[in-house]
């Protein structure tokens, strides 16, 4: 077997030689940060591609979040998910927020918003759900709880860029959402990250917030931050850009190739696919369940052996985190989100996964124990 190692993702690099005539220009204006021409083009150029109004560029996801929270003047408490990563709810915690942790939808993975009204208290301000691996929540539902509530909604978009329901780009809900251009997402700059925004009003606030709250030389607003993406950053999306879409359709492919084997072997399941004008296919997890000759963790080994390095997305469960499970005031992790923290592995899915590589992986689930007892003797 290939020792050449599979993981769970590997980044999408456009040819190098492509990069250079950016890094020319970069090297010829001297304008390295700070709002540059190869940012405001790679806003320009995204909000184009999404179909959003407005949109911030950040340093990266994690930036992006915390800042929505402060352009919003959030605080006390705010409802999210457990099952997510963990900057999710430390973007809360930095911002002196506590996270209040609500059940997921079994059918989705995304938070229940049957479950969001009975977590609600007089410290509530907003609430945070995520789009888990990109498939969209029940937007309706959780705005009408935020109108009835009068709370404010910040999505933590960082997997759904690309994903685009009946009304255009999943961006566009909430009040805000943040998405992340981290090296390990569909789309990346390296390290990167935005805020999709309503208007410019709102985008110049978060402007500000994101270049240490300063307005011009002599006025500072706020106690801002430096969330701003350096002109390198922003010219690799440019180019990433082009590739887009050719990026997209390999994931389909595998995503695909996934679901027509794998549907047929006792004990793995999936999520069903939701009804989506445009999906971006970024993550692809399975639940190992009973019937099922291993145990999640046995499979996820076994893999690893293999030189197939899947991972457990999202175990342990943010709730279970020593840092969170210490703050007494915060319920013990909800069951359905432990169940499937339990059950789920994300299998490698990228544009460049080949078929061979693909059938590998195939081969070790269809058949782990010949695999396994082979690999004793
Ligand atoms: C990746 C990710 C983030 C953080 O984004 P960075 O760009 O890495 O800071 C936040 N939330 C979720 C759900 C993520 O997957």
């Amino acid at each position: 077997m290939s020792d050449k190692p599979i993981y769970v993702t590997e980044p999408f690099l456009p040819p190098l030689e492509e990069f250079i005539p950016y890094l020319e220009k970069i090297w010829e204006s001297k304008r390295l940060t700070n709002n540059g021409p190869m940012h405001q083009q790679l806003e320009e150029a995204l909000c184009e591609y999404l179909g959003v109004p407005e949109i911030a560029l950040f340093n990266n996801g994690t930036i992006a979040l915390l800042t929505a929270l402060q352009a919003l003047r959030i605080t006390g408490e705010v409802i999210t998910t457990p099952f997510s990563f963990v900057a999710t709810a430390h973007a809360l915690t930095w911002n002196d927020i506590t996270p209040v942790f609500v059940d997921i939808d079994p059918n989705t993975f995304n938070i229940d918003p049957n479950k969001i009204e009975a977590a609600i208290t007089p410290r509530t301000t907003a609430i945070m759900p995520v789009h888990c691996y990109g498939n969209p929540c029940d937007v309706d539902a959780i705005q009408s709880i935020a109108d009835k509530y009068n709370l404010k909604v910040i999505y933590d978009a960082a997997h759904a860029f690309g994903v685009q329901d009946e009304g255009g780009s999943v961006l566009r809900h909430g009040d805000l959402s943040a998405v992340s251009f981290h090296a390990t997402k569909v789309f990346n700059t390296f390290e990167g990250g935005a805020i999709i925004c309503p208007d410019k009003k709102t985008k110049q606030h978060i402007n500000n917030l994101k270049n240490f709250g300063i307005v011009d030389e002599v006025t500072v607003v706020a106690a801002g931050i430096n969330g701003k993406m350096s002109e390198v950053n922003a010219a690799f999306g440019l180019l990433q850009l082009k590739y887009i879409d050719k990026a997209l359709d390999g994931r389909k492919f595998v995503d695909s190739y996934y679901r027509s084997t794998l549907h047929e072997v006792p004990g793995i399941s999936f999520l069903t696919p939701l009804d989506l004008e445009k999906h971006n296919f970024s993550y692809f997890p399975i639940l190992v369940e009973d019937e099922y000759p291993l145990s999640r963790n046995e499979l996820y080994f076994l893999l690893k052996e293999n030189n197939i390095h899947g991972r457990r997305y999202f175990y342990p469960l943010i709730s279970e985190a020593s840092t969170y499970r210490q703050q007494s005031h915060i319920n013990p992790s909800p069951d359905i989100a432990l169940r499937v923290a339990d059950k789920v592995l994300c299998l490698p899915i990228y544009p460049h996964l080949s078929i061979e590589e693909i059938d590998k992986i195939i081969q070790l689930i269809r058949q782990p124990t010949a695999v396994a007892s082979s690999h004793e003797t």
